[in-house]
């Protein structure tokens, strides 16, 4: 079985988000069940750094944006095709924003061409691999689908995996020409959303199959407070939408053999845990001696991540004794606000504004629990590799957040099931009150180790929902892996 996996970004290539460490880790597992997935990206600089010798290219003389070539290649360890075309992906920063803050203005070009040359290599296969089955990730390519269904030729299927509704690549219908999509797919059962030409509306209408990231997510996209104004699509296609859990990279965070903290452990010997708390208490000037939990947030700073909320309950959170340690980026007035709750409560809040992997690996280390606080969540990572360090997630009850944590109620506590705390609904209030039980629980140290060590045996690799993606790779082309 071979895969065509077509994708923005990539780990570790690549990210500015989950999509990343989903796009690296899935074809590993998919590789363990005999399917072999080709990742198929843009050439940014960092990717062309790390690209093997041993290259095999194609030629492509009208993409939209000019000219380009697909070089066929191993990336940092992956099986990669790289769409290189300098003049759309030699840029500078951030994948899709230019230096003024603003989405570069020809993000339809540079993502279209990604589409295009797909959609290409889908038909007419590339050094002579040819997909069975073609999986786009997210709005960046979802036009793919669109070229396959509209085009002349014989095309495999597609599956197209929604990571975030949110964003959904939206252009004026000027671009339909330098794109070369045919009129007669602008209207709304086609591409054409609201006026304007849709790449993830594409992938929803065009593609055969439609995955997003977790079961209660599949569900929350067909209600208007969820789906950004697509929910009556993927109603429409109700039959053919599937939520399937996103795992994490179990080699690259493993608290065991992690090279970015200060002392490996495991749930079997939980004990040097402690030495990252300190680490991390040191690296965030925070009082390690402070007699509640330290929380941490690793995040986007942006309005669905809910960190205002965060801000809202802070005294609180301080008056329970407890610290909290942030790394994130985003939004200016969040990134200032954070900055001045550290600035008002030295010792106890203690902020770090930017990007910063490594950093990232210590906070999941040292903090005793991770505040996931989002209005929505399709799935999260974050409290995922909360589990699998014993950092307890408190997190609000939506999408993944509710199928990946079990809250310590009552009943999950006497089953001896409880891995964390969740609350709803999404506002300060119910957040306050999650607040509180983890420091309840955190007081009691005898369940608080119990449900570390319970979180940390948590099944959260990508073994079972590989295996969901392999069946319905099967049952699409009807090649068995
Ligand atoms: P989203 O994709 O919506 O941003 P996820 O929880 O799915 O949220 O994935 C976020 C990923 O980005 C995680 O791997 C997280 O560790 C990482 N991340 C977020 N902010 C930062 C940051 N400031 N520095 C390093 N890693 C970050």
């Amino acid at each position: 079985m071979k895969v065509l996996c077509v994708a923005s970004e990539c780990v570790p290539l690549a990210k500015t988000g989950g999509l990343a460490d989903v796009v690296g880790a899935l074809p590993g597992a998919l590789a363990q069940l005999g399917v072999e997935v080709r990742v198929l990206m843009p050439g940014y600089p960092a990717v062309k750094a790390t690209l093997s010798e041993d290259t095999e290219a194609c030629e492509f003389a009208r993409l939209p944006g000019g000219r380009a070539r697909a070089i066929s290649a191993q990336a940092a360890g992956l099986d990669a095709i790289v769409l290189d075309s300098p003049r759309l992906f030699d840029r500078p920063g951030n994948l899709y924003v230019g230096p003024d803050g603003q989405d570069w203005p020809d993000n339809h070009l540079r993502y279209g061409a990604l589409c295009r040359a797909a959609a290409t290599i889908a038909v007419s296969g590339i050094g002579g691999w040819r997909p069975d089955v073609v999986h786009l990730h997210d709005w960046q390519a979802g036009l793919t689908a669109a070229y396959l269904k509209l085009g002349r030729h014989p095309a495999p299927p597609s599956v197209l995996t929604i990571h975030n509704i949110a964003f959904q690549g939206l252009f004026p219908p000027k671009v339909m020409r330098p794109l070369q999509l045919p009129e007669r797919g602008f209207r709304a059962s086609g591409f054409e959303f609201f006026g304007q030409v849709g790449f993830l509306k594409a992938g929803l209408v065009y593609a055969d199959r439609i995955t997003t990231v977790s079961p209660a997510y599949a569900r929350e996209l067909t209600r208007p407070e969820f789906g950004m104004g697509l929910e009556g699509v993927i109603a429409s296609r109700r039959a053919e939408v599937q939520g399937i859990l996103n795992g994490i990279d179990l080699d690259l965070w493993n608290p065991e053999s992690d090279a970015n903290i200060a002392a490996r452990y495991s749930a079997e010997a939980p004990a040097r845990k402690a030495v990252n708390r300190l680490a991390l208490a040191r690296s965030f000037n925070l009082d390690a001696d402070a007699p509640g939990p330290m929380f941490c947030v690793v995040s986007r700073l942006t309005r669905q991540k809910g960190l205002d909320l965060l801000l809202e309950i802070l005294p609180r959170l301080i008056a329970r004794g407890a610290c909290l340690a942030l790394l994130g980026s985003g939004d200016a007035d969040l990134e200032n606000a954070f900055r001045t709750a550290a600035a008002d409560h030295p010792g106890r809040v203690g902020v770090v504004i930017g990007w910063d992997e490594p950093l990232s690996h210590l906070m999941q280390a040292g903090a005793d629990a991770i505040v996931v606080p989002s209005r929505f969540e399709p799935c999260g990572l974050t409290q995922l590799y909360g589990l699998r360090y014993g950092t307890l997630p408190v997190v609000s009850r939506t999408g993944g957040l509710g199928d990946t944590v079990i809250d310590a109620n009552e009943a999950a506590l006497r089953a001896g099931v409880a891995t964390g705390f969740q609350f709803s609904p999404v506002s300060a209030l119910p957040l306050a009150d999650a607040i509180d039980r983890a420091c309840d629980a955190f007081a009691d140290k005898r369940l608080w180790s119990t449900m570390t060590c319970r979180a940390m045996r948590q099944p959260v690799g990508w073994a079972a929902s590989a295996e969901a993606y392999a069946r319905i790779y099967s049952e699409l082309s009807g090649v068995t892996a």
